[in-house]
């Protein structure tokens, strides 16, 4: 997909007041983590209001360092019984091993980290779990 350009911001109705700026820094407030700073982002702000947009890529980034950032965080204070193997995530979200690991590559799936392997949080999993269900309850037809 093209990255769109915009001109005028949509924030603040600014004519042409939409820049590209790159080697941007981001100071990033998760609820109940300590702050992380996110370096080397990309996207096109504007000039009046400072409102604006990342690239995908630098989406992309930010999304996954927040889940790194998370598990690193949640590895600290997550308790081993909280914890479940990927296999034990697979059998309940009914996917492949395979896929569990990318839904926590994507950051779509919390998880910490013991040792140098991720594990997924159980109570994650199970909201995961529940929420697979309800889109396969919202769209039954094929
Ligand atoms: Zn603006």
């Amino acid at each position: 997909m093209r990255e769109k350009k915009w001109i005028d911001c949509p924030a603040c109705g600014a004519k042409k007041s939409m820049r590209p700026q790159k080697e941007l820094t981001e100071r990033i407030v998760l609820s109940g983590y300590p702050p992380i700073q996110i370096d080397g982002l990309e996207g096109q702000f504007c000039d009046c209001c400072g409102e604006g947009f990342w690239s995908r890529a630098s989406e992309r980034r930010i999304t996954r360092l927040l889940t790194q950032h998370r598990a690193v965080e949640d590895s600290k204070r997550v308790v081993a019984a909280d914890l479940a193997s990927v296999r034990e995530a697979a059998a309940l979200l009914h996917i492949s091993v395979q896929g569990v690991h990318k839904m926590m590559n994507d950051g779509r799936l919390p998880f910490v980290l013991a040792g140098d392997r991720k594990m997924p949080i159980r109570k994650d999993l199970t909201q995961c779990a529940r929420e697979k269900a309800q889109t396969a309850i919202s769209y039954p037809a094929r």
